[in-house]
């Protein structure tokens, strides 16, 4: 009988012994093990088109980083003093998909998304709504792009006419044009299509219609 638990108990003290030096090992070591496997593509499909589609649209005056992390583009306001790690933790797992920035300076000019079907659940648009406040907030603009087949002037003039607002001939409405509220991005002059008010001018979103902001045009 008393073989038996001195058996027990050095199996026991034995149990207990590599389990903390295979803990201690695993500590010194937190990155023994690799299960990685590279990736083919930097870009979806979609993506890429959509790339390609940016390229000739933007010129060599202005560079497109792909999917950067959202912390590469915001940082945590200076004056923020509680919750720092918080705040910078929203802001450190996400990315967005492109981000324009001057060729020469690398400043940074504005941010696109393209939206594709995964926008519409509703953790994406969770993540949406904090990204455009986020974006707005820090005053750099977010455009959004649906995910098409073919990009047309409809969905590339609102960035076009951003990138491009020296050198293109602006009407008087659409320089004195306001932010949208929701994504920063200057709004656009539109026109009531039908109903009473057919006729008359008012600017837009141009993220419409993820964002359906207007304001009177005066
Ligand atoms: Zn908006």
């Amino acid at each position: 009988m008393e073989k038996y638990w001195l058996t027990a108990v050095i199996i026991l003290l034995l149990v207990i012994a590599f389990y903390a030096v295979s803990r201690k090992f695993r500590r010194a070591n937190p990155w023994g093990k690799t299960p990685y496997e590279r990736q083919e593509y930097f870009l979806s499909p979609a993506e890429k088109q959509f790339y390609d589609v940016l390229l000739e649209l933007v010129g060599e005056e202005i560079t497109i980083c792909p999917k950067p992390s959202v912390r590469e583009v915001l940082r945590v306001r200076d004056d923020v003093k509680r919750d720092r790690l918080k705040y910078f933790n929203w802001i450190s797992q996400k990315h967005v998909d492109f981000v324009l920035c001057d060729r020469e300076t690398m400043q940074i000019l504005c941010a696109v998304e393209l939206d594709d079907r995964t926008h519409e659940r509703s953790d994406r648009r969770q993540r949406d709504a904090f990204l455009d406040k986020a974006f707005a907030k820090a005053g750099l603009p977010l455009f959004h792009i649906p995910c098409k087949q073919n990009y047309g002037a409809e969905e590339l003039n609102p960035l076009y006419r951003f990138l491009c607002q020296d050198l293109l001939e602006l009407s008087e409405e659409e320089e004195d044009a306001p932010r949208c509220p929701d994504c920063g991005v200057p709004m656009v002059v539109r026109t009531v299509s039908q109903g009473p008010r057919k006729g008359q001018q008012f600017y837009g979103c141009p993220n419409f219609p993820r964002c359906r902001r207007t304001r009177p045009l005066q």
